[in-house]
């Protein structure tokens, strides 16, 4: 090998976390966060409304659609999709960043974007949140209060449709206590690639 060789970053891994509405993938990452120094989470853009608790521009980018809509036309999203009547979308240049960098990345989308993340870069690793079982997916959704019962009825509907999903993914981690399952993805991540 040679030392240019030697020198350049090997390529770090891009893992999608998905799984339904409610299953607590916001807790996980937050810990996530605290244990793993090396990861990166993208931020994604979004028509929705903010909920009182999130930082414009940590949580996500917070978007008119006609913005949304000019990042589909200029190529600048990874995936998008709608979801609950809100349109979110993963903006490519930060994450390919990263990854040209040897930096683990890890993307919280739903499962038509870790579809389309599949379809354009076979290599990123699927990973699915599951709740213990339907019934606590059901009762943490309810009791969240920050969506009106339209939006809840809404989020519950799309929440069967993922569960039924869980087999399109690699691996899949049962969110039965949140201080495990951060664990679990902390090692799945993996470390950087940098040397
Ligand atoms: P929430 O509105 O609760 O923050 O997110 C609703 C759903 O949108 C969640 O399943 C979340 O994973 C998904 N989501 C968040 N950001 C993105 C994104 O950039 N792309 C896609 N496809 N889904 C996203």
């Amino acid at each position: 090998m040679s030392k240019d060789d030697d020198a350049r970053p090997a390529s770090a891994r891009l893992t999608v976390l998905s799984g339904p509405s409610g299953v607590g993938k916001d807790s996980v990452i937050e810990l996530i966060r605290a244990r793993s120094r090396w990861v990166r989470l993208s931020v994604s853009v979004t028509t929705r409304r903010k909920r009182d608790y999130e930082i414009d521009g940590t949580h996500y980018h917070f978007v008119s659609r006609a913005e949304f809509q000019r990042m589909v036309s200029a190529g600048d999203l990874l995936e998008s999709a709608e979801f609950a009547g809100n349109l979110y979308g993963t903006p490519r240049a930060q994450v390919e960043g990263y990854l040209a960098q040897g930096i683990p990345v890890l993307l919280k989308i739903d499962i038509q974007g870790a579809r389309q993340v599949r379809a354009a870069m076979p290599d990123a690793q699927l990973v699915f949140l599951a709740p213990p079982s339907v019934q606590e997916l059901e009762r943490r959704l309810t009791g969240r209060g920050t969506e009106d019962p339209e939006m809840i009825k809404r989020r519950l509907e799309h929440a069967h449709e993922e569960l039924a999903a869980a087999k399109e993914f690699d691996e899949i981690v049962v969110n039965d206590s949140i201080e495990r399952a951060a664990d679990e993805l902390v090692s799945l991540l993996g470390s950087p690639a940098l040397r």
